[in-house]
């Protein structure tokens, strides 16, 4: 089965279609800047020179429209024909308490999904117009969702509850919910791979280190804690974001400075984190050479970035009750070996060693421990869209099979 996997951000659309066969990405691309006349399609098709399309796009159904013209092009696509694709996934933000996996998409999913966007006002509208775009393009396949809140439901009431009024947990769902799921999930599932142990089995830590950044304690293959909240911006430093700060500070600073809401809400999304603090860049590696180059606040920010991560290691060891595998993935985490080296040096005391050797490493999958640690440290290249290929084609085969059963009850 080909499934075509859909990553719909308020002006950009991510795409990948996979044979599930063989589980092969046969294309991948990206549209940016919908909306305006000079949007930029980039589609890589495998082992093939990318495409690149500049011209106006105003709309998701327009963006989507254009991938598959370019997935069937006589030159460039990868399938003959749109009918080809058996089912499509649809990575989605916010499910809410509502829902606790990936589900088949139906009109009772869609208006959950509304009901979710108080709780996630960026991400969920372009995901749900993605859904309805994909719908009227592809009419009648099967359409599966695929949420970053998921994993995360299995945390226990006193890992989400927040020590606030009760009353807006009822009234408003204000609790933490947790995100990168869908990155946690595969990384987790990943370890437990390569190291040939049952994940029933692990406590594992895995820091999901991208321009977002969190961090999730993983036991017996469930999440029992992580560091997003109600919003993504608890947690970890990240490259824009503040991560923890002290809610007095945010009453302070809007009083002190009268900012609005709106003003108060991009500092701490936008103009905080590494940029924030150096001043130079949200980006990882301007921060490491600014500190070659001795800019004190680049080490400034790489030393309070590198501080969190190992507090909160500290702090979901103690959750767990300890600690067998520690993961770096994503952007930093896979391209970091200073930030991974720093980390690891600070919570020795865990019996956590790495191998310089072994931790130079970018972007691959690699057991970086030492022999003798007593922490095994993997670096794990995520693969969000493999897992959300992988709960469409199930959840579409078992429909299929349901169906087909059905229909042979029947006859
Ligand atoms: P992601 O959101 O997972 O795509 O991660 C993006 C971030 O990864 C970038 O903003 C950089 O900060 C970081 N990154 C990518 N490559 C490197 C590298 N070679 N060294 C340090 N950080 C990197």
């Amino acid at each position: 089965m080909k499934v075509f996997v859909l990553n719909c951000g308020s002006s950009s659309v991510k795409y990948q279609l996979f044979d599930m066969d063989n589980e092969s990405v046969m294309a991948k691309g990206l549209v940016e800047r919908i909306g305006s006349d000079d949007a930029i399609l980039t589609h890589r098709p495998e082992g093939r020179q990318p495409v690149k399309q500049i011209g106006p796009i105003l709309d998701h159904t327009t963006a989507i429209s254009k991938v598959l013209t370019v997935l069937t092009h006589q030159e460039h696509g990868v399938i003959r024909d749109v009918s080809e694709i058996g089912a499509v996934g649809h990575r989605v933000v916010h499910g809410g308490e509502a829902f606790t996996g990936s589900v088949l998409i139906t009109d009772e999913v869609k208006k959950a999904l509304r009901d979710c966007i108080d709780l996630a006002p960026l991400h969920n509208p372009p995901n749900l117009t993605g859904i309805a775009a994909a719908e009227e393009l592809m009419p009648g396949v099967p359409q599966v969702a695929v949420f970053d809140t998921a994993f995360h439901s299995t945390m226990p009431r006193r890992a989400f509850l927040y020590p606030v009024p009760y009353v807006l947990y009822q009234r408003h769902k204000v609790r933490r919910y947790g995100f990168h799921g869908t990155s946690h999930r595969y990384v987790a599932g990943r370890a437990s791979e390569i190291l040939g142990r049952p994940l029933e089995d692990l406590k594992i830590i895995s820091c999901h280190l991208g321009n977002g950044a969190s961090i999730a304690a993983i036991k017996g293959g469930k999440s029992i804690d992580t560091s997003m909240g109600f919003t993504p911006l608890e947690g970890l430093m990240m490259g824009t974001r503040s991560g923890d700060v002290d809610p007095g500070v945010i009453l302070f600073v809007m009083d002190r400075e009268q900012l609005t809401l709106v003003e108060a809400n991009a500092m701490l999304n936008k103009h905080s984190g590494l940029v924030g603090l150096s001043g130079l860049s949200s980006d990882m590696r301007e921060i490491e050479a600014g500190m070659a180059q001795g800019n004190p606040r680049a080490e400034d920010a790489f030393d309070v970035y590198e501080y969190r991560i190992r507090k909160y290691i500290g702090a979901y060891a103690a959750a767990m009750n300890g600690v067998d595998v520690i993961i770096f993935t994503a952007g930093i985490g896979e391209n970091s070996p200073l930030l991974r080296q720093r980390v690891c040096e600070g919570i020795s005391f865990l019996g956590v060693r790495i191998d310089p050797a072994k931790n130079d490493v970018r972007g691959k999958e690699a057991d970086i421990s030492a022999e003798r640690s007593a922490v095994r440290v993997l670096v794990v290249p995520t693969n969000e869209e493999l897992v959300i290929a992988r709960d469409t084609m199930e959840i579409v085969s078992s429909r299929g099979a349901r169906e087909h059963a059905a229909t042979e009850a029947r006859a």
